[in-house]
């Protein structure tokens, strides 16, 4: 999701998907619901510091393991009372928006108690993962709920709390298929407005950074011709990016499309285009990212 004081981008955002993306406005309700409530949880918190800062190595150092495309691996462990607080306030909206989610959701909010009464002040990511991963497998909720759930409460945090160490980076030195920062493989990108580069956005952290355009970033096949993309007919702003190496898939929005803009909220641009993910799976391919938002009911229709 996004940082505080990154309220505006995001309103600005919404209106412009909501032209852009028929069959968007059937989640604008619950959106706006979920993110002004983000907001308020930040806003909330801002004197105090949601993750477990640990220093990054010296400038040099990054910028070695970047030429050698070694990602800095950051994922401070988060404030665990905090990331509880904010997967039940995202779970209050699931119920108020849909009240027959009533009791699975409260299944999963009683699965979020117990597991964080057994964590420290600090938990890690990746005992997050690994409660997410159990969900997933056990089908208490759709895997877009699930995903929705666990990648806005994790995101917000991390991007609320990486914003400084972004901007410092020597992101030009990379050029990887996964995050220069936290090592998370990219759902998303856009082509950027100017030159049609190609910039891949980190689903977790938010970082953005350049690849080669003719590359799959999953398995770095280079070769043009086991590697395309597909629009859906009323929308060609969002790719869907295959590879038939390893079969998979990610998105990319063609900012040349939008016109000059100061900035694109690109978390927004993925909710409204879920359909392609679905698309994407019908035709064969998988998450490169292994963030699977198709439902299990829908695959196969
Ligand atoms: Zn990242
Ligand atoms: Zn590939």
């Amino acid at each position: 999701m996004m940082a505080r004081g990154e309220k505006e981008d995001f309103e600005k955002e919404f209106e412009r998907c909501l032209k852009l993306y028929s069959g968007f406005e059937e989640a604008e309700e619950f959106l706006r619901q979920v993110f002004n409530e983000v907001f308020g949880f930040l806003e909330r918190k801002k004197s105090i510091s949601l993750v477990d800062h640990f220093p990054l190595p010296e400038k040099e150092r990054t910028r070695e393991d970047f030429k050698n495309g070694k990602s800095l691996e950051y994922k401070p462990r988060i404030k665990a009372e905090e990331i509880l607080e904010l997967l039940h306030i995202l779970c209050d909206v699931f119920i108020r928006v849909n009240p027959g989610l009533e009791e699975t959701v409260k299944k999963a909010k009683e699965r979020f108690e117990s597991f964080l009464k057994t964590a420290s002040e600090f938990v890690e990511f990746k005992k997050i993962k690994q409660l997410w991963q159990e969900l997933e497998q056990e089908n208490l909720l759709e895997n877009d709920l699930l995903n929705f759930l666990f990648i806005n409460s994790l995101s917000a945090i991390y991007k609320n709390s990486h914003d400084n160490i972004i901007e410092d980076l020597p992101k030009q030195l990379w050029e990887e298929g996964h995050c220069c920062l936290c090592g998370e493989k990219p759902h998303y990108g856009l082509l950027r407005y100017e030159d049609g580069a190609k910039i891949l956005e980190c689903w977790l952290c938010g970082t953005r950074w350049g690849q080669m355009r003719i590359k799959c970033p999953f398995c770095s096949n280079e070769t043009p011709e086991e590697l395309g993309y597909f629009t859906v007919e009323d929308n060609k702003h969002c790719r869907i990016q295959f590879c038939n190496k390893c079969k998979t898939y990610y998105k990319l929005i063609d900012a040349r499309e939008l016109g000059k803009t100061r900035k694109i909220v690109l978390p927004l641009h993925h909710l409204a285009t879920l359909s392609h993910d679905l698309l994407a799976e019908k035709e064969g391919f998988l998450p490169g990212s292994g963030l699977r938002w198709v439902n299990n009911q829908d695959k196969n229709l």
